[in-house]
């Protein structure tokens, strides 16, 4: 029995689907206006795991996983405007870039990745229904949500009204009735992207989009819907009071699961911030997808994840603990302790202290699988290692020749390593390689 911590009833339920035929789950997925960095990861690694015990414990076709991709937004429209190319150059190139990141990290991809631009007629009609029903209303060429209009808004976050008012970070706007309505759908002026509909050419606001796509893909009552906690409120709080207002009072999720932030020091990573990792960068560093997995499951998923250097060679160092246990052992079954600590609201600290703790290479193996980890041979694993280790050793060595001011070796070692294909880049911080 899977138990989760549900953020609506505040406490941890045993989790039984509503079809264990087909178990249904959606996550907010990325706005593809830049590269990913590991706070953004992190769900993506946490709801991975998940998805894997959901089809251990209910079996291998039992689950119906979406994760949309949000490919029309202001941010992206600003981010074509300074390139000066069309908004779907942007999201081809950050959607690509998105999946190779966590491919790196052992994330499969959804079985359905539905992208906001190819839904807009979805979008339209729950608009429609909305107004029809008295949750909407139109205002100059904008279609806002009606918030009185919900006696129930707040459910998720819980919030007085003026809390939310202030959490909204609502826009001082002259059509709203209400401080806290928020947009469904708004104009697009000329040049920039839109579609047409019944209150003139423009484009959906955030919220409507994983409403809309849910309903559509996976029904109007889900499983489990997922995210990182900055989306309680007020984009879950928003999702909720479209799609319930909309489905005759049907609750749009049966749990709500949200991941805890990835911290920089004693702030939250965010690009605003801008203190942001990206997996790229690890990955050009030398670090390994697997390493970067370990490191993100290594908290409880709930909990915020300091992000240290130190994290990163832990997992390293079990890593190499792992692959040298496992060897190229057989997969089977997983060790039970393992999978009671997964199935403890996904307690993935105790899952990788009892995997680190067995010693039959079978079980490592397949418990490891469990967690999206010892996807490689051990053999792959350690040749990637003395691969690096040489690697650092020479570049250490020039790094040596250049403070004696022996330029002619410095320069001999990178021409020696750009003919292995290894390819070093000098910035302040020292010396980083990638392969060319
Ligand atoms: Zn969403």
């Amino acid at each position: 029995m899977i138990r989760l911590y549900d953020t609506m009833t505040r406490e941890k339920r045993a989790f039984v689907p509503l079809n264990k035929q087909r178990i249904t789950m959606y996550v907010c997925g990325p706005t593809v206006y830049g590269r990913a960095h590991i706070g953004n990861a992190r769900p993506a690694v946490v709801f991975d795991t998940l998805a894997r015990l959901i089809r251990h414990e209910f079996g291998e076709n039992s689950l119906v996983y979406a994760r949309n991709v949000t490919d029309v937004d202001d941010k992206i429209i600003a981010a074509a405007e300074a390139e000066g190319v069309d908004p779907s150059v942007i999201t081809q190139r950050y959607e690509q870039f998105y999946l190779e990141d966590m491919g790196a990290l052992g994330v499969n991809p959804p079985d359905i990745a539905p992208h906001a631009t190819q839904e807009i007629a979805a979008m339209v009609a729950m608009i429609e229904r909305l107004i029809d029903l008295g949750h909407a209303y139109e205002a100059e060429g904008h279609v806002l949500f009606s918030v009185l209009s919900d006696a129930d808004y707040g459910v998720l976050s819980k919030r007085d009204r003026d809390a939310m008012v202030a959490g909204a970070r609502v826009e001082v706007a002259p059509y709203k009735r209400d401080p806290a309505d928020f947009v469904l759908w708004k104009p697009s002026p000329k040049g920039v992207v839109g579609w047409d509909s019944p209150w003139g050419r423009g484009r959906p606001g955030w919220h409507v989009e994983c409403s809309a796509m849910i309903a559509r893909h996976l029904g109007e009552t889900i499983d489990i819907h997922g995210g990182g906690l900055d989306l309680i409120f007020p984009h879950h709080e928003n999702e909720i009071a479209q799609s319930r207002c909309a489905h005759g009072g049907l609750p749009l999720a049966r749990f709500w699961v949200h991941n805890g932030f990835v911290d920089m020091g004693a702030e939250k990573m965010s690009k605003s911030l801008g203190n942001i990792v990206t997996p790229a960068e690890l990955l050009e560093q030398g670090h390994r997808g697997e390493t970067l997995r370990l490191a993100l499951l290594s908290a409880h998923y709930r909990s915020p994840l300091p992000w240290t250097d130190a994290l990163i060679g832990q997992a390293r160092t079990n890593l190499d603990k792992l692959y040298r246990a496992a060897g190229d052992a057989v997969v089977g079954e997983p060790d039970d302790g393992v999978v009671e600590a997964l199935r403890d609201d996904l307690n993935t600290p105790l899952a990788l202290s009892r995997l680190i703790a067995l010693g039959e290479p079978s079980a490592i193996r397949s418990s490891a699988a469990l967690l999206g980890l010892l996807q490689a041979s051990a053999s792959e694993w350690f040749q990637g290692d003395g691969d690096s280790g040489a690697i650092e050793a020479r570049i250490k060595a020039r790094a040596e020749a250049k403070a004696a001011r022996d330029f002619a070796t410095a320069d001999r070692i990178r021409d020696e390593l750009k003919a292995d294909g290894v390819v070093l880049e000098d910035g302040p911080a020292g010396t980083t390689w990638r392969r060319a």
